[in-house]
């Protein structure tokens, strides 16, 4: 069988750990040539060697992006190695846990500077090419916290709206120059994120941390957490012909948590 992104240049933000490496490694396995980003180098070089290991092609390119100036270099060093990106994966993100109240204004714009306004500086890096070259794909990581309230993490959640809400709006602006646009809105996935995440839950609610698990997989009826990989692969999909007829969507991969 083909590689099913055999061809494919894919630049991925967040891709040292978690659900962005994994996407990183499959995306290579289907033939991808992946450029990475984020702040951590060797997190990132470590990541660009093991597909290379593996017979794919990978650059690493150290970027926050939350600067401009970062996501510039990002996007013309993919050009200068791969050519233009034909994919790009928005998969950067942070996580706060705190009441509305005890959270402070710096908390409400970190997480939307990380989560959506760079989300739409790296997006406007590489979407001209996109519609130059009349085909692409976009694939924005957001989460079940896109979709509904929770407490004790309004600044997040109000990101990942923010996402779905502009995936929506620009599957429908690019449809018609072969764009296609997309999110992924994963539940509860075996990462850092998730581990940073359990102790400051566990303060918040004054409980012990051993219970913040249980609590939050009793509410999961597949009863477990998802691994990476396994939001990778739906990324594979979306990155793939085979979902050229998707687009605008917010897509739940989350063991049934939520049904919308
Ligand atoms: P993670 O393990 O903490 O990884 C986050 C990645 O984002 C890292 O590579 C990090 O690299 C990068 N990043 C953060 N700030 C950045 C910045 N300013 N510039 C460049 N890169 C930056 O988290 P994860 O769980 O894999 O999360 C990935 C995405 O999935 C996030 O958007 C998250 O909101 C979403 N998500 C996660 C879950 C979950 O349960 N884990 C659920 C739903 C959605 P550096 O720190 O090195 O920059």
């Amino acid at each position: 069988m083909r590689p099913r992104l055999e061809g494919a240049v894919a630049a991925i933000t967040g891709a040292g750990r978690g659900i962005g490496r994994s996407i990183a490694l499959r995306f290579a396995e289907q033939g991808a040539a992946v450029a990475l980003a984020a702040r951590t180098g060797p997190e990132i070089d470590a990541v660009a060697d093991e597909v290379r290991a593996a017979g794919g092609r990978a650059i690493a390119v150290r970027c926050d992006v939350c600067r401009d100036e970062d996501v510039a270099r990002f996007a013309r060093l993919t050009r200068e190695a791969f050519g233009e990106a034909s994919v790009l994966v928005n998969n950067a993100g942070i996580h706060r846990v705190a009441p509305f109240l005890d959270a402070t204004l710096a908390d409400f714009e970190d997480t939307i500077q990380v989560n959506y306004i760079a989300l739409v500086r790296v997006t406007r890096a590489f979407l001209p090419a996109m519609v130059a070259a009349r085909a692409g794909r976009v694939i924005n990581v957001a989460s079940t916290a896109g979709k509904y309230g929770s407490r004790n993490q309004s600044m997040y959640n109000a990101s990942k709206h923010a996402v779905v809400g502009l995936t929506r709006c620009l599957g429908l602006e690019t449809a018609a120059h072969g764009v296609r646009v997309n999110a992924i809105c994963p539940g509860f996935v075996d990462t850092d994120m998730i581990g940073e995440a359990l102790p400051r839950m566990a303060q918040v609610l004054g409980v012990p941390q051993e219970r913040v698990l249980p609590a939050l997989m009793a509410n999961v009826p597949i009863g477990r957490l998802l691994a990476p990989d396994e939001i990778a692969h739906l990324a594979v999909y979306l990155a793939s012909p085979e979902a050229d007829g998707i687009t605008g969507q917010a897509l739940t991969i989350a063991g049934g948590l939520i049904l919308i």
